[in-house]
């Protein structure tokens, strides 16, 4: 298998209508390369995700919503530090979605999240996301269950409204390994300049892992389209989900088969003095 076969394995969505059971996945996978050439394989990628979304910005056509989810270490602000480099700043919105206000548990789960689906030509960036609403919500019991499993009807509703409104969505679930998150935890822990990262509530969420990855087994199977698909990106490696990452990112905003738009009338006789 060649490089790029290997590359385009791992960001295969998951099949639409397959119940995924995340033990199968891999979060250790590195499809085969080395860091020093996915790092590299990086670079080429962060330059041709500018290009494409200075192109998007000039068409004014389509709008990218990226959803980021993970168990806590995961690596979703990581993510957007790295890939997420590749946009210009000017054209993208990146917002967090913690812990709902009062005000906003006073109306509808989708009503903090709407106001920042992208507008044409721009992207944004979701770290954690309404998906939080079935898998913490549901995890700790925090709505009466008809409540949480009627979402997932309404989450593919809104989705698809976006979609049909021009937004490309794609959703990645950075997975990592219990090990890995323990590794990460420690890390946390032990260096200064990383204690703030660490909230002793995320040991209460580690001890609920497996309730945790049968809630994302459901939102696989019941949230995964060809219009908003999921993408199970191994998360162990840093280089290589990054690399998994901006080349899913890369094949979406080909597919949008954008044109820069003509020029304005009697653009070619001007002179500028
Ligand atoms: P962090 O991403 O570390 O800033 O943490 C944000 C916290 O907000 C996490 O513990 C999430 O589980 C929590 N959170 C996000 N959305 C919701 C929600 N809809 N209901 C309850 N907790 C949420
Ligand atoms: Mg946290």
């Amino acid at each position: 298998m060649s490089d790029q076969e290997a590359a385009e394995w791992h960001v295969s969505p998951v099949h639409l209508g397959k119940r995924v059971d995340l033990a199968d996945y891999d979060p250790d996978e590195k499809g085969g390369l080395r860091k020093s050439e996915a790092k590299m394989r990086l670079q080429a990628n962060l330059r041709r995700m500018e290009e494409l979304q200075e192109l998007m910005y000039a068409e004014g056509k389509h709008a990218l919503l990226i959803v980021l989810q993970a168990m806590d270490a995961g690596g979703k602000d990581s993510t957007i530090r790295h890939v997420m480099d590749g946009f210009n700043p000017q054209g993208c919105h990146v917002v967090g979605f913690g812990v709902p206000t009062e005000m906003e548990l006073d109306h509808d789960f989708l009503w903090r999240v709407h106001p920042h689906a992208p507008p044409k030509g721009y992207v944004s960036i979701f770290n954690r996301s309404h998906y939080e609403d079935v898998l913490v919500v549901r995890v700790n019991e925090l709505v009466p269950k008809k409540v949480w499993q009627a979402r997932y009807d309404h989450i593919n509703h809104f989705e698809k409204l976006l979609a049909d409104s021009g937004v490309t969505i794609l959703k990645f679930y950075l997975h990592i390994s219990k090990d890995e998150q323990k590794v990460r935890f420690q890390e946390r822990l032990a260096r200064a300049e990383k204690n703030w990262k660490f909230n002793p509530s995320d040991l209460k969420t580690r001890a609920q892992w497996d309730d945790y990855m049968r809630a994302f087994e459901d939102v696989f199977a019941r949230c995964n389209h060809p219009w908003a698909p999921w993408y199970v990106v191994p998360g162990n490696r840093k280089w290589y989900r990054n690399l998994v990452v901006s080349t899913a990112i890369i094949e979406a905003m080909e597919k949008m088969d954008m044109r820069y738009p003509p020029a304005a009338e009697g653009i070619e006789g001007i002179v500028i003095e």
